[in-house]
């Protein structure tokens, strides 16, 4: 192993799990209190009332000691029948395991395909629906962010199809890479189910995944027959209204909630998103510079937290990872289905500064030469350019 990997901190830009900060590793790292005593509720609470102003939602938000998936199913089966029928978008890897997931809990998923360089289109999702006379289709799931292409689908504009084919379908949405580093809205924009994770822009560790849920998906629940005991929306709403679990919860990762969400009104979640969005263009502009395409082709879907950086016919992207990891101590993440290879991601989300980005593109440079993977230099200044024109523009406020 090279001997740079032994000092300073592994990078880990990957689009998630994220780096924790060292304040929400404070927080975690303190006695595990009962889970039934007097002290739990207080810390319950604050992470069942605080967890609902990230997702924007004043119904409740059921936290589960599970990961991302566990709250896909949960989202499933609570909602549906054996046989429903729900329509999905293949925006990529994640919405075709969501699929997967789906029929192996006796559900007909049906995907809407795309090339995964783009985002779900709301004009096909119109389309699907307004065919559906008969309203077969009992949701619309959607994964916000699509985590292995950095393809981002406009939610608001979604559930306005869904209203314009007048459609009762639910609305479930995966934000499992986007809540609380792209703008989300639970209620306003009509969302029946949101799907969140701890790992990515909550900044915590993996483990705790979540449901948002709307009037009409309650209503849903009550009739719904899929099996469900983990899942149960019913037992966890009844025992957090006195801020108490049905089992053990993961005491810990909740302090450590409660620390995230204070960051996240500290900084303030318009800032969050616009500190985002920003990272996410020093990338795009890095990517140009180099030579490369990003994977997302249209600008409409462009990803404020991760970005697959696609390199030429005949270039092999899990090299330039090894190399980078080697040499730097740096992980991004890897590409997948039609594309398997040829391209890379760089996760910017969660706790990052304009530094943490120039270190991951800085990064991604050298590993492009040290490959030997062809390619024009200036990636890093052309970000750089970027930054100091976006730090100068708030300052003379343009
Ligand atoms: N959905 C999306 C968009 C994801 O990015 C992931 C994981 O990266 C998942 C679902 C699955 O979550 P988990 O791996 O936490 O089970």
């Amino acid at each position: 192993k090279n001997a740079s990997r032994t000092a300073g901190r592994h990078f880990l830009q990957i689009p998630g799990p994220t780096p924790v900060p060292d304040r929400i590793l404070r927080a975690m790292d303190t006695p595990v209190i009962d889970h039934r005593g007097p002290g739990f509720a207080t810390v319950a609470k604050q992470s069942l009332e605080g967890i609902k102003t990230i997702f924007k939602t004043t119904n409740p938000v059921i936290i589960y000691t599970a990961t991302g998936t566990g709250a896909w199913e949960a989202a499933l089966v609570n909602t549906l029948s054996a046989g429903d029928k729900v329509l999905m978008v293949e925006t990529g890897q994640f919405a075709t395991l969501w699929k997967k997931l789906a029929e192996k809990l006796g559900l007909k998923p049906e995907l809407i395909p795309t090339d995964w360089r783009i985002g779900a289109d709301p004009a096909l999702v119109e389309a699907r629906l307004r065919e559906d006379k008969g309203h077969e289709i009992k949701a619309v799931c959607i994964v916000h962010n699509e985590t292995s292409t950095g393809a981002l689908s406009p939610i608001a504009e979604i559930r306005k199809a869904i209203d314009a084919a007048k459609h009762p379908a639910l609305l479930i949405v995966d934000t499992i890479s986007s809540l609380a580093s792209a703008d989300y809205r639970h209620d306003e924009w009509g969302v029946d189910v949101t799907v969140g994770g701890s790992q990515k822009g909550l900044m915590l560790p993996p483990g705790m995944s979540f449901n948002a849920v709307s009037d009409k998906a309650l209503k849903a629940a009550a009739t719904s027959k899929l099996p469900k005991s983990f899942w149960s929306w019913e037992d966890m709403i009844a025992a957090n209204k006195t801020g108490y679990f049905p089992y053990t919860p993961a005491t810990n990762m909740l302090h450590g909630l409660n620390v995230a969400i204070d960051m996240l009104h500290e900084e303030g979640l318009d800032n969050v998103f616009a500190r985002h969005d920003r990272h996410a263009e020093a990338t795009r502009r890095a990517v140009r510079a180099w030579g490369f395409e990003v994977l997302v082709k249209d600008a409409k879907y462009f990803s404020p937290t991760i970005t697959a950086v696609l390199l030429p016919e005949g270039q092999n992207a899990d090299k330039l990872r090894a190399v980078a990891l080697d040499n730097f101590d740096i992980s991004y993440g890897l590409s997948f289905g039609p594309f398997f290879g040829r391209f890379f991601r760089i996760g910017h989300l969660g706790d990052t500064n304009d530094l943490t980005i120039i270190a991951a593109l800085a990064g991604a440079e050298m590993g492009l030469e040290l490959a030997g993977i062809p390619f024009k230099k200036g990636g890093v200044q052309a970000a750089m350019d970027y930054l100091v024109s976006a730090h100068q523009g708030a300052a003379t406020g343009k």
